[in-house]
């Protein structure tokens, strides 16, 4: 770890960091249901003396270093897990079946634990408070927006009042150190969407029109919307995941269900590809005399990076690791820290931990040095803020 600068106190801590990060990991539990993690989060906390305010939006955990002058800064942890059985061979391997902390969150919690402590130790010299928010359900739970409107407890708008919110994601696209940093979305419009054809059904011999081939055909045509509508000057993604209609050789089903995705960075795209398929759909229906449900499911908004956070963020990142190197090409994936970013101004980046297997892998782990530096990055960054 020569080429990272390491606050020293977080060095000290490493061993205790990894302890907290295998025992989260070996517990992993999932969406707003979090007794044990929250349990060991609010306990934490609460040995380090801060405030602690627990249930927040359901079951996320608050801790502050509550000064009544300067700002307030909110550093945020999710601490969901996946539905997925882990592959991986560690003595920290998951003890519950089928959950795993596949996307990281076990090390985003303990990445914050660590700072908030070094920061503990420091909260008489500092200009301003700290919220350490640790979030429920990020995997589509949407627990962040259930932490701000939580009537009890509005994490942003209790006092002290949040005045900008920054978040870290471990991912694996580099080696150890680098970071994925946009330079404004650091995740894209996230939405799903649903189509079933409704046909009639009935021998294959007789005449009547057929959700397979309607909804084969409706297939081609939503892939030429990326051709012919969006500009290339606009990233989009739009993808059938799924399609299934029939059981029989000799009967032509009655419907055929297809799901997908669009991804998205720019509201007028994701408007324009919305209004294509639903006018590709009413075309079919005409064409073809069948009728055609179209849903959107929208899951989250973008994470906009707020340029004065960005450059904060990135000058206490490069002290600490000088030789990483920064990729800045926004990555197509959804994270409902953009809820934060939607009403405060801040900053989100995803820092690699240099292994092989991608986040929500089976077979998903991380160099645990890493945390030293994410939990520097926030340490540091208090410190440069309100010091
Ligand atoms: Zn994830
Ligand atoms: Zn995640």
């Amino acid at each position: 770890m020569e080429k990272f600068n390491i606050h020293p106190e977080v060095q000290e801590l490493f061993e205790e960091m990894v302890g907290l990060r295998r025992t989260i990991h070996m517990y992993p539990e999932i969406n707003f249901d979090l007794p044990i993690t929250s349990k060991l989060v609010s306990d934490y906390l609460t040995s380090l003396n801060l405030e602690v305010h627990t249930e927040v939006g359901q079951s996320g955990v608050v801790g502050v270093i509550n000064n009544s002058t300067g700002p307030c800064i909110l550093l945020r942890a999710d601490m969901d897990c996946l539905p997925i059985e882990e592959a991986n061979n560690v003595p920290y391997k998951s003890k519950i079946p089928g959950k795993m902390h596949a996307c990281g969150h076990d090390s985003h919690i303990a990445m914050l634990l660590t700072a908030a402590k070094v920061l503990s130790r420091h909260k008489d010299h500092l200009k301003g408070s700290v919220k350490f928010l640790f979030q429920p359900a990020e995997e589509g739970g949407h627990g962040a927006r259930e932490m701000i409107n939580d009537p009890k407890y509005p994490v942003l708008d209790t006092e002290p009042l949040v005045d900008q919110v920054y978040g870290i994601h471990i991912s694996n696209h580099g080696k150890l150190g680098d970071y994925l940093f946009p330079d404004k979305y650091v995740s894209c419009f996230t939405d799903f969407f649903d189509i079933v054809i409704n046909g009639k059904g009935g021998h294959m011999s007789a005449d009547t029109n057929n959700p397979v081939t309607i909804g084969a055909d409706l297939i081609l045509q939503l892939q030429t919307i990326m051709s012919r509508n969006v500009s290339n000057k606009d990233r989009a993604v739009i993808s059938v995941t799924s399609f299934n209609a029939g059981e029989a050789n000799n009967a032509v089903p009655a419907i055929c269900k297809l799901k997908g995705t669009v991804r998205t960075f720019e509201k007028n795209v994701r408007d324009l590809i919305f209004d294509r398929i639903t006018a590709i759909c009413k075309g079919i229906e005409i064409e073809q005399n069948c009728k055609i449900d179209f849903k959107i499911i929208e899951l989250y908004y973008p994470i906009e990076n707020n340029s004065e956070c960005n450059e904060k963020a990135l000058k206490v990142l490069r002290k600490i690791a000088p030789e990483a190197t920064r990729d800045s090409v926004s990555p197509m994936i959804g994270e409902d820290f953009s809820y934060l970013t939607n009403r405060k101004p801040g900053s989100f980046f995803m820092l690699s931990t240099g292994c092989e297997n991608s986040i929500h892998s089976p077979s998903f782990d991380i160099d645990e040095r890493a945390m030293m530096i994410g939990a520097s990055f926030f340490v540091e960054l208090i410190l440069d803020l309100l010091v």
